[in-house]
């Protein structure tokens, strides 16, 4: 299955990706982790990428549809993909059409996950992220707690919060989502491939992506 995950930040993506892969062993394309290794590693690209990543702000697209090139002709994305994080803006749609029509590759679905505000804001300022970059699991200090001293369950690594989750950046991050990205649904309804489900638990809605996808296969 060829897919894309629309969203606002919090909204999920990440675990409805990762479930999904497991569920048709295709691969997961995110943006937003292929960034953060390249601002860790301190790569060229990931030098240009890193003030805006900080203040909550989208790369330029540029630079993301060259990362998004180099990732998609890679022989693993036959398999099928979850794109999640990507496209993030109109000129990134029209881009990603074009490439995917010279690849000869048609989007199977795109998935709008819808979660209330509340939900979203909650869900942001009690996250953790495991600080290896090769684990990265995803914690929430209520509802899925790291280690009582504050280490990853799976590789005993510090989590910490993310920059871009102090209030400020989080904030500036959901504007953006609705500046940029939101426009992106009706793009994609316009294009006959848009579902939205209300996803208040990752789990459930992954069940009901399933339901979905195997009514159109
Ligand atoms: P979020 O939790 O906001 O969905 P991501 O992990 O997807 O976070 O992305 C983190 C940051 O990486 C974004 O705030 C942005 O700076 C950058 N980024 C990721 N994907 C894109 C993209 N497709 N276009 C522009 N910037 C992106
Ligand atoms: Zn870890």
């Amino acid at each position: 299955m060829n897919i894309i995950l629309l969203g606002p930040p919090g909204a999920g993506k990440g675990t409805v990706a990762k479930l999904l892969t497991e569920y048709d062993g295709s691969v997961q394309i995110s943006t937003g982790d292929m960034l953060r290794q390249a601002v860790k590693e301190g790569t060229p690209l990931g030098k240009e990428a890193k003030s805006y990543m900080e203040r909550g702000d989208l790369v330029p697209d540029t630079l993301i549809m060259r990362i998004m090139e180099e990732r998609l002709a890679q022989p693993d994305c036959k398999k099928g993909f979850i794109l999640d994080g990507f496209p993030r803006t109109i000129p990134q749609a029209e881009a990603l059409k074009g490439l995917l029509e010279r690849m000869g590759i048609r989007l199977d679905m795109v998935v709008n996950l819808d979660v209330p505000r509340e939900v979203i804001l909650e869900r942001l300022t009690t996250r953790r992220t495991c600080s290896d970059p090769n684990c990265q699991e995803i914690y929430n200090v209520k509802s899925s707690p790291p280690n009582p001293d504050g280490t990853c369950k799976k590789c005993g690594s510090l989590t910490v919060q993310r920059d871009d989750e102090t209030e400020e950046a989080i904030n500036f991050r959901l504007a953006t989502y609705l500046e940029k990205t939101a426009p992106l649904i009706s793009y994609y309804e316009k294009e006959g491939i848009l579902k939205t489900f209300l996803s208040l638990s990752s789990k459930e809605t992954v069940e009901e992506i399933k339901k979905a996808l195997h009514r159109k296969s």
